[in-house]
């Protein structure tokens, strides 16, 4: 077989079809959030960035850059080992506990990043509960979607943030199955909201366990950035809440929190927990002050609210297609987007 030519072919049809990625290669000015140097054919120019998930700024703020610093001199660059393997640093020990606070559970587990928190986390509960069935809502992200898929469960989706058919679907499964509810808090497509209490309580009619991805509103919704479930004030109605200290938190890594023998199986039975190399101290100080940092100022939450409602409204003025959203995503139509973020 002709490998390179393979490639080559692949690509070609992506390009037809519009759908070829670009990156922008950018280098972000800290302090002067959100402008940055573009390199590019001509050279390098000054941008504004415009699509960002560092939703706060919290990327460059002093306090995490000194933690981050603080943490090179202590403990040096990298973390030395799996967790298993001495590389349970105290700040993964700190983060945790603060983690677990945040959201009032009783324990909680770092992973390097989102994706890889709700890919491992899914892989190893829907694996491994007995005939577990997962009822996965249809704009669930990519990293929910591979997780549910690997770990070989049947496999039910429910309608856009829909408890009627979710109630309908889960009225089909036996009693004696194993009941998995997976989704979203905001969708960052489309910026809306998931009725996280009328979730709840269809999965709790039919005995189910809920699982809900929090990761485009920890930091930025709830009086301490629990998310909109802690806004909500039903934050102990979820088994699992999955975040991610790389968009509001500003750093890098994802966590789950939820029942302490809950995150114990999972570190003890995730192959994408356990096999993997820890995050890096310096990394683990910085998400440790910026997670410490929002739940004590809401000012950062207050002005991004404000911002983003004064730039939907003046997108609309200026004619622009800006769809309506009830968070602070501003998601604006643009011909045949390409799902995913
Ligand atoms: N979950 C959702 C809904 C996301 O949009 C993303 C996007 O990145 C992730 C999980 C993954 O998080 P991370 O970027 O920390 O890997």
């Amino acid at each position: 077989m002709d490998y390179e030519r393979f490639f080559a072919g692949a690509l070609e049809a992506l390009k037809t079809d519009g759908n070829y990625r670009l990156f922008a290669d950018l280098e972000r000015h800290a302090g002067d959030f959100p402008r940055a140097n573009r390199h590019g054919p001509d050279g390098v120019s000054k941008v504004t960035v415009w699509c960002s998930n560092d939703y706060l700024g919290m990327g460059q703020h002093p306090a995490i850059a000194a933690a981050m610093r603080e943490a090179l001199e202590r403990c040096g660059a990298g973390a030395g080992g799996t967790r298993n393997i001495s590389g349970t640093n105290h700040y993964h020990v700190l983060l945790e506990a603060e983690l677990a606070d945040l959201h009032g559970t009783e324990a909680a587990l770092l992973f390097t990043s989102g994706y890889v928190s709700n890919w491992a986390s899914l892989t190893t509960l829907a694996g491994r509960l007995p005939n577990c069935v997962v009822l996965s809502d249809e704009m669930n992200h990519a990293s929910m979607i591979e997780g549910i898929r690997q770990s070989r469960a049947a496999k039910r989706i429910f309608r856009h943030n829909d408890p009627e058919d979710l109630n309908r679907q889960l009225a089909e499964i036996p009693a004696e199955h194993a009941k998995l509810v997976a989704f979203e808090s905001v969708y960052s497509m489309d910026g809306d909201i998931a009725p996280i209490d009328e979730l709840c309580d269809v999965a709790e009619r039919h005995g189910a366990m809920t699982y809900l991805d929090e990761v485009h509103a920890v930091g930025l919704y709830g009086p301490r950035g629990g998310g909109v479930a802690d806004r909500d004030g039903c934050a102990h109605r979820l088994t699992v809440i999955e975040g991610t200290l790389a968009k509001a938190f500003g750093v890098m890594g994802g966590y789950i929190a939820a029942s302490a023998n809950l995150i114990d199986f999972v570190r003890s039975f995730a192959s994408g927990f356990i096999f993997t190399t820890a995050l890096p101290p310096t990394i683990a100080a910085g998400a440790l002050a910026s997670v410490r940092h929002l739940k004590e100022s809401s000012r950062e939450r207050e002005i991004q609210q404000e911002r983003a409602a004064k730039l939907k409204h003046r997108l609309a003025e200026a004619g622009l297609p800006v769809m309506p959203s009830e968070s602070h995503i501003v998601p604006v139509l643009v011909g045949d987007p390409v799902r995913g973020r």
